[in-house]
């Protein structure tokens, strides 16, 4: 799916005449370019902002990705700025660190990062110090609205007693840099444990790992599955049988498996444990995409649009996690589970009663199953998608989807490789540390948090 208005606003008379009138001008997004190596990981010089340990620990980091990495104002274009905000104790120490973030931003590279990395605030902390570690909050999303061209603004937050050098602080830290994060803006990390381990090769970190995704078949969940594949993963598609033909074409791209079912079916889990483990002895990964809208006003909703949606989006989920975490042995280094929720279930939507409930409720689900996966089982995520460029969105109508696609700082939809990348972080070795989080991926949607 193209957006005319980004092409006609980067090209020829059009983008004089829209810098002209002032009109919204988003950018073409750094993403990853498979056919490309040796792509760098950032457009330019990185610089660390911060003393102590901490700060040292990352630049030694960034050192490690062969970085140009400057802990004073470099010449030239900066590609990233990490800020490292973890020591502070009272609101009025961050002052020197932000207003040095301040001025390099006007020499930062379209497509630059700049990423906080700062502690969870804690209700027993003193209330000086979670009130610099909240105000990070604030500081972080509106920065995020003031970049353009582009660049994106996240944040790590690292649990008590987590290092900057935790496998998922190291992971969190190159996904928000690298051109993989390009749709995600305006959001934060949150680390909690020392879990994770970093990949042996970056560029192929689920290799050897078996994957399952729902919804295979086209948009999100096809672009989940080619991602997951190009990371080294093994794939077994889901979908229904009336997609069948997509879902060969798909899985015939990515040398996986097709199965075709619903997954409503009371039988639906142990079919894909049969084939999955049959075929390659294990399932790593579980990544439930399939979804369905039927958007009405609650005034006009029918019991099946409303019962649909929630058997489809959530019921499903709910019924096949217990039966994947029933099965013994069938994921020795854990379970990792990554759920599509969306900004939706977070802020709600006129029409989508049905859907924004389904959403929230996986939200809920993946936040009450992360303890019951921790301590080795695995991770339970959730990503949350804003405007996404898909058959879904296509049908929304057309003025109605060119509002919605600058509604949020990047001033764009994302396009389905954004969601997919994310999820790839979330499912991978290194995120072994990240559980129980919803992540959006929706360019800083101006709707909800
Ligand atoms: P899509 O409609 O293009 O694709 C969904 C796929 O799921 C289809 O191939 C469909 O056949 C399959 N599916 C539906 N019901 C199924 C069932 N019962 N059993 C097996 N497969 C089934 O949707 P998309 O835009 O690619 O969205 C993918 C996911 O992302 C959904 O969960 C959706 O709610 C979520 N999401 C999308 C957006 C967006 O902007 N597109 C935004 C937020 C969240």
């Amino acid at each position: 799916m193209s957006d005319a208005y980004l092409e006609l606003v980067n090209s020829g008379v059009t983008k004089t005449l829209a810098k002209k009138l002032g009109l919204p001008r988003p950018a073409h997004l750094r993403r990853t370019d498979p056919a490309a190596v040796d792509t760098p990981l950032i457009p330019g010089r990185a610089m660390v902002i911060g003393e102590g340990p901490d700060a040292d620990a990352i630049a030694r980091t960034l050192l490690g990705w062969d970085l140009d990495v400057h802990r004073n104002v470099p010449d030239g274009r900066i590609g990233a700025v990490v800020v490292v905000l973890t020591d502070l104790t009272r609101p009025e120490q961050a002052s020197q660190r932000v207003l040095a973030l301040g001025s390099v931003l006007r020499s930062l590279a379209p497509g630059g990062r700049v990423v906080t990395v700062s502690r969870a605030a804690d209700p027993g902390d003193e209330p000086a110090v979670a009130a610099v570690r909240t105000g990070v909050d604030g500081l972080l999303r509106s920065i995020a609205k003031e970049l353009r061209a582009g660049a994106t603004g996240n944040g790590i937050v690292l649990g008590d007693q987590i290092s900057p050098d935790a496998p998922s602080a190291v992971g969190a830290l190159r996904f928000l840099l690298s051109a993989r994060s390009a749709f995600v803006d305006g959001q934060f990390v949150h680390v909690n444990t020392a879990d994770g381990v970093a990949p042996a090769d970056w560029t192929r970190p689920l290799q050897g790992r078996v994957a399952v995704v729902t919804g295979a078949a086209r948009g999100i969940g096809a672009e989940i599955a080619r991602v997951l594949h190009r990371d080294g993963a093994q794939v077994l598609g889901v979908d229904v049988p009336a997609a069948g033909e997509s879902l060969a074409t798909v899985m015939n791209q990515v040398g996986g498996i097709a199965l075709q079912l619903d997954i409503t079916s009371g039988d639906a889990a142990a079919r894909i444990i049969e084939r999955a483990t049959s075929r390659y002895g294990r399932i790593d990964i579980v990544v439930h995409n399939a979804g369905i809208t039927r958007d009405k006003l609650l005034a006009n909703m029918k019991p099946d649009h409303w019962d649909s949606v929630v058997a489809v989006n959530v019921e499903a989920q709910l019924r096949m996690n217990g039966a994947f975490l029933a099965a013994d042995g069938l994921s020795p280094d854990g379970l990792r589970l990554v759920s599509l929720a969306s900004t939706s279930g977070i802020a709600g939507n006129r029409g989508q009663t049905n859907y924004g409930f389904s959403k929230a409720a996986v939200i809920g689900m993946t936040r009450a199953l992360a303890p019951r996966l921790a301590d080795g089982a695995g991770t339970a995520n959730a990503v949350a998608p804003g405007f996404i460029e898909t058959e879904m969105t296509a049908r929304i109508p057309a003025l109605t989807r060119q509002v919605a696609r600058r509604l949020n700082s990047l001033q764009q939809g994302g396009q389905p490789v954004d969601v997919a990348e994310t999820i790839a972080f979330l499912a991978s070795p290194q995120a072994g540390g990240i559980n129980g989080e919803v992540l959006r991926v929706c360019g800083q949607n101006l709707v909800g948090q």
